[in-house]
């Protein structure tokens, strides 16, 4: 299937900007080069969702958002960035297990199972493609997700 990830991401973009006011966090998009690729639209519609709920939920109040979208030769590159929490260096590595969740009390207030991490790596690595993470505590984070436009090249 051909996906055209600009026509995807504006799907998506009125439930999550809903978010991003909700929790009064800025929300910018910024969507440059060749926008189709192969694949399944209905799982990296999810990808998006996932990192941009988890921007969302773990940054403050006047926090910023941002997906930037690129094309690079054969790859798609996908950034999700937020100046919020962070995530502690020791916990990187487990951010991306089935229900892991960094410092239980505090997330348990937004209600998550720790599965939506799962989700986006399965689908990522699914595209032949690779997802990972930067992060600094109380700065913010950044995932990079990286996928190739043809599904049969690696
Ligand atoms: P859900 O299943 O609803 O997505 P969740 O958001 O807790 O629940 P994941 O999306 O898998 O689960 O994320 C796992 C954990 O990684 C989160 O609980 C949170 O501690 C941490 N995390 C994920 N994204 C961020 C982020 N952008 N900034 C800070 N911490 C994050
Ligand atoms: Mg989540």
């Amino acid at each position: 299937e051909q996906v055209n990830i600009q026509r995807l991401l504006s799907d998506l973009l009125p439930i999550v900007q809903q978010h991003a006011d909700q929790k009064e966090v800025h929300l910018t998009t910024e969507v440059e080069g060749n926008t189709m690729i192969e694949g399944d639209s209905s799982r990296l519609k999810q990808v998006f969702m996932n990192l941009l709920t988890n921007a969302i939920n773990y940054t403050k109040v006047d926090g910023n958002v941002s997906l930037i979208f690129k094309d690079k030769d054969d790859r798609i590159l996908v950034s999700v960035s937020d100046n919020g929490v962070g995530i502690p260096q020791e916990e990187v590595s487990r951010i991306f297990e089935r229900f892991y969740r960094v410092d239980k009390a505090r997330s348990r207030n937004s209600g998550g199972t720790g599965l939506g991490l799962a989700i986006v790596k399965h689908i990522v690595e699914a595209h032949h493609g690779n997802v990972h993470v930067d992060s600094v505590v109380d700065e913010g984070t950044t995932f990079h997700v990286e996928i190739p436009k043809q599904f049969t090249q690696s």
